[in-house]
């Protein structure tokens, strides 16, 4: 074997070497760049094809020549379909099952005749061994189907092309770059294959494998550059997609670096397309979150999914570089739903009352007392059940109960949104009446009064009459001791109410100084 075939065949093998390791290391190390998995299949075909390829200048024979040229043609059709595809992903356009089947048509049908071409000769019009070289190499004389195939090949190319470049617009600058060495890697192979269709590569060898793998180094690099912005490449795999936080990871002018899984849960619209874009761009629809994560200030979001409202802390820390320059930021999504909803139930068990589902006493005065400081009058009633024992005994206690559900509900829908109403005790009721004066007090005690003694309860079978008394006061300011004001004023309403009920009962009683004291 002349030597210097046997060098030819060690660059050709070199190059299927060289497009075998990048498939490799594509796949262990490119596992979520843009692109990868296309890239993945491209690399795999490029070193069948080599290989295949090295087989074929090492034979002997055309029979063997015509062997491995049907393996080489088995896969070398589908790379520009792929690097198209390729190309696609990286800049972010979803490939639609449709044209990847249009696509893949054109290769196909290369596939098909150049495997039948003796019975039409429409691929190669005469196939031979060149008379004019010192080792067997074939010689075609190419039929119209071939051009086809040449005409695809540039065409893939050069959609690819077209495609990276109207990216390069929109790209960050260190996106431009990595843009830039996929254009470079694209362009290789074009430059080879028409030296090879010219005749000018030297005996006509194909210099299409060696082009090719280099091309996919530079592709490589495209796709690698997109994994060193990995803050933790080791722990990556285990830390960052397994944490029950959302994470995102922003360069510092708000390109997306990286995300894990669980950031799915607040930021569904993020996938591998969103890699290298702003983060305005990614969340054009939600800009009240993109501006809280512009901000990078500590704070809470909440958001409804699946119709449940979750409350996340977002937290922010600064990626540095050894020099203490910052290069991005690790947004965290902490979720806080549970610790909220559990303080939202303490909130409620500490302030409400458990049977009638209005405040409970110490609430209630917490609130009212608060109140006071910001209004210039309040008025206070109080009002307890009549004869309430009498319905016990009568009825039982969980019909009671039941009683005075419906006597505290009937209050709470008679009031006003400022009004604040709670359970004093047992069946003693009390309501705080912001900014009301005493003759309205009355009205609305009267109004309360005259619905209880109208609506009957119905409980277990029985239809239950209650009647209420009721004892109002005019609350006096005593400005710095709110506490004292409101003590004083619970104290007339009480005197009121047991006039009240000293005088016959369902009736509204108004504090006055010389009520007789009981
Ligand atoms: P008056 O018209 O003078 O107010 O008579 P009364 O029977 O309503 O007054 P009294 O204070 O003698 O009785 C109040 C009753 O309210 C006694 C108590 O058992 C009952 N009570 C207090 N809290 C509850 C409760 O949560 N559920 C039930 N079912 N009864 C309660
Ligand atoms: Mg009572
Ligand atoms: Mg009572």
């Amino acid at each position: 074997m002349a030597e210097e075939l046997f060098i030819w065949i060690l660059l050709i093998i070199f190059a299927g070497v060289l497009s075998l390791s990048l498939c490799l290391f594509s796949h262990v190390k490119l596992k979520n760049a843009p692109g990868v998995r296309h890239y993945k299949i491209v690399t795999l075909l490029s070193t069948i094809f080599a290989f295949a390829y090295a087989f074929e200048l090492a034979s002997t024979s055309l029979k063997e020549i015509k062997f491995w040229l049907g393996i080489e043609y088995c896969v070398m059709p589908f790379i520009p379909s792929f690097i198209l595809f390729m190309c696609f992903e990286y800049v972010g356009v979803k490939i639609k099952r449709l044209f990847f089947s249009m696509v893949l048509l054109i290769p196909l049908l290369t596939v098909f005749a150049h495997h039948t071409n003796e019975l039409h000769h429409l691929y190669y019009l005469s196939i031979d061994l060149q008379s004019d070289t010192p080792f067997p190499i074939a010689e075609m004389e190419y039929g119209p189907l071939f051009y086809v195939h040449s005409l695809y090949l540039f065409l893939c190319l050069s959609i690819s092309v077209i495609i990276l470049l109207m990216q390069l617009k929109k790209s960050l600058f260190r996106f431009k770059l990595q843009i830039l060495t996929m254009v470079a890697g694209l362009l290789i192979p074009v430059i080879a294959n028409s030296f090879y269709l010219n005749d000018l590569s030297p005996y006509g060898i194909d210099l299409g494998p060696v082009s090719m793998s280099v091309s996919f180094i530079l592709h490589g690099i495209a796709l690698l550059s997109f994994q060193m912005f990995y803050v933790l490449p080791i722990a990556r795999e285990k830390v960052f997609e397994n944490m029950l936080e959302g994470v995102i990871v922003l360069e510092h002018n708000g390109a997306i670096v990286d995300y894990n899984n669980a950031i799915s849960y607040v930021l569904p619209m993020l996938n591998s397309f969103s890699i290298g874009k702003h983060i305005e761009t990614v969340l054009a629809e939600d800009r009240k979150l993109a501006d809280l994560i512009l901000q990078g200030e500590e704070c809470d979001y909440e958001c409804v999914k699946d119709g449940q409202t979750l409350y996340f802390q977002v937290r922010f820390s600064p990626v540095m570089n050894k020099d203490g320059i910052t290069l991005g930021t690790i947004v965290t999504f902490v979720n806080i739903t549970e610790r909220v909803e559990m303080q939202e139930k303490l909130r409620h068990l500490a302030s409400f009352d458990g049977l009638t589902n209005i405040y409970n006493r110490t609430y209630f005065m917490e609130k009212s007392i608060k109140k006071l400081d910001s209004i210039e009058e309040a008025s206070l009633i109080m009002f307890d059940i009549d004869h309430f024992k009498v319905v016990n005994d009568t009825y039982g206690h969980d019909v009671g109960d039941i009683v005075l559900s419906h006597v505290a509900n009937l209050a709470k829908n008679s009031l006003g949104p400022q009004d604040i109403i709670g359970r004093y005790g047992g069946e003693e009721f009390i309501i705080f009446l912001p900014t009301t004066n005493i003759e309205n007090a009355f009205q609305l005690a009267d109004t309360i009064r005259g619905r209880i003694s109208e609506y009957s309860v119905s409980a277990e079978d029985y239809h239950i009459d209650v009647t209420s008394s009721f004892g109002i006061a005019y609350i006096e300011m005593t400005p710095g001791n709110q506490q004292a004001a409101m003590k004083q004023a619970i104290k007339k309403a009480d005197h009121a109410l047991y006039a009240a009920k000293k005088n016959g009962r369902n009736i509204v009683q108004t504090f006055k100084e010389d009520l007789p004291i009981v």
